[in-house]
Order: structure tokens, then sequence, then C-alpha cells
């Protein structure tokens, strides 16, 4: 099965991060007394829209914001070359910030949020999400367990008693179809609602090449055995901190038995393409919303043999 190379949603190449801007603090106090200055308020994980479900970005000069606070991340530029910051309203002394949002605006989550979103909002919503997740995550150091501190406005946390530094994480996560001839195999988790599957999919492990963590998460979950481990797109995941990394994978010309472990998946079977197509046509199957990597790939399957 050829690659594609598609952008999955969460992602874009409109926006410039500007990394060498990170370690510039009269250019970031600058930035944040510039009335083109943006904020995007988050509280934790929840974002901010208005009564259309767009997200609400709010002028950085209401505030008082200081960018090397922990809380405060500078995400990038915009198109138009303003700055975008990132603000955890649930820090610090920071809840009076909600009284900046103008009226109307309610805070929900973003996975309930993402299908309506525009793409660039959909990005930096997930990447502020993350980027907050990852300062609550690892306020103190790793390595000797004294408090950390963030610095390079938000790119980095250093630790106040070794020094170590530490940098944000994603964790990558495989997800695969699995194909036999015309058929592909799907899971299903127990909490799901009972008519969906979905592309099995596990966190890579240390020591493992992408190409292992798909070939063991489907021997693991289904008994199945997979070669021809191709490669299809990624979509950056951040609930809370994922980078899901998206293949298609062989198990032969025809279905095999599949022996589902259950302290892993409830469910997984083999469909036809026509089953497949079909049910989700009429609603009798459910799949990933097309927003998500999982759709993506098994999209990429339905349309190949179309
Ligand atoms: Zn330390």
């Amino acid at each position: 099965m050829r690659a594609m190379a598609r952008r999955n949603y969460f992602s874009t190449e409109a926006f410039d991060r500007s990394g060498h801007l990170r370690r510039d603090p009269e250019w970031l106090n600058a930035r944040l007394a510039d009335t083109a200055t943006r904020l995007l308020l988050l509280r934790r994980s929840l974002i901010p829209v208005n009564s259309e479900r767009r997200l609400m970005l709010v002028a950085a000069v209401v505030t008082d914001l200081d960018h090397a606070a922990d809380g405060v991340v500078f995400l990038g530029l915009d198109p138009d070359g303003s700055a975008v910051f990132a603000v955890d309203v649930d820090g610090d002394g920071r809840a009076d910030l909600i009284s900046v949002l103008p009226e109307g605006h309610t805070f929900v989550e973003l996975r309930g949020a993402a299908a309506s979103l525009p793409r660039d909002e959909g990005h930096r919503a997930a990447y502020a999400s993350a980027m907050l997740t990852w300062h609550r995550r690892h306020r103190w150091c790793g390595t000797c367990g004294a408090p950390t501190v963030p610095d390079w406005a938000g790119h980095i946390r250093r630790c106040t008693g070794c020094g170590a530094e530490h940098f944000p994480r994603t964790d990558p996560v495989i997800i695969v179809v699995v194909t036999a001839g015309d058929h592909c195999l799907l899971g299903r988790q127990a909490a799901w609602p009972t008519s969906m599957f979905s592309a099995l999919a596990g966190f890579v492990e240390p020591g493992e090449s992408l190409e292992d963590a798909v070939a063991r998460e489907v021997w693991e979950e289904t008994g199945v055995r997979v070669s021809d481990v191709v490669y299809n797109s990624s979509q950056p995941w951040p609930f809370p901190l994922s980078l899901m990394l998206g293949f298609h994978a062989s198990a032969g010309d025809k279905p095999v038995d599949v022996t589902v472990d259950e302290t892993e998946i409830e469910d997984a079977r083999w469909f036809t393409r026509d089953e497949l197509a079909k049910g989700i046509a009429d609603g009798g199957l459910t799949v990933p919303p097309p927003f998500s990597i999982a759709r993506t790939i098994i999209d990429a399957w339905l349309e190949e043999g179309a």
C-alpha cells in the first residue's frame, strides 16, 4: 500500500514557532506590551470559544503578564506577524484573567470542539493544551526531586537543585489498519458505543522501532502476525501528550483467526471494504470522527479499493 502525504487535523504549516525568539527577554517583554499580541487563555485543558464555536483570543495588553512566569508560553507568530501566547488561567492568582474575555465565551473540551474549529484554530488550541499540560506535570525534577522553573518563554523547565534542563515531551503512539486482501482488521474498547470500531493503537516502548511497535501491538491485541508495515501520516494528539503515527500493515492474502486480548480491547474483527463502507454510510457502524488520524488511515484504505 502506498504512503500518503496527508496533513492531519491539529497540525498546520501556517504558523511560525520562531524558536529563536524564545530566548530573547527584551523581545518577549515588548510583545506582551504590544496591542497586536494575542493571548489564548486555557483553563487546564478547556479552551475558550464564542457562540459560533470559534476560538477566542484576547489582547495581551489587557493583562499584566511576565513571559517568564509559570503557565505562560510563547507559541509563535501568526501569518500577519502577531505574537501568540498561551496562558493557564488556573495558575497562581490568574483566575481574574477570565474577566478579560468578551461576553458570550464558554470553556469547552478541545476534543469536542475539534470538529467545528478551523484547522489553524485547532492547531493552536492543541499546541497550547499540550504545552500547558506538560508544565503542570513537570513541576519537580525527575533527576533530583527539586522544584523546576520555566525558561525560554515556556519551552524548557530548569531544575533549581541540580540544574538539569527538561524539554517538553510528546509520547509516540502507533495506530494501524491491518489488511488481508479485501479485509481490514479493526478493534473496539469496552467503553465505546457498541457500534464503534477503530484502528488498533498502542504506545511505542523503549528499545522499539515503530515497525516493531506495530507488529507487537497487533500481535498482543489480536494474535495476528503482520509484515509490510507502511507509514501513512502523523498527528499531534493532545489527549494529553501524544504523537500518533499512522500505518498500514499486511497480514497476508486472507483473514486469519483473531484471538482478542480482553485486557486491552473488547473485540476485534475483519471487515470487507463493502461492509465497512456501507456500515459507515448507513450508520450501522461507527468509526472515529473525520478529524482523527484513525479515520484518515481507514479512509485511505477504503479509497484505495474504490
Ligand atoms: Zn534536579
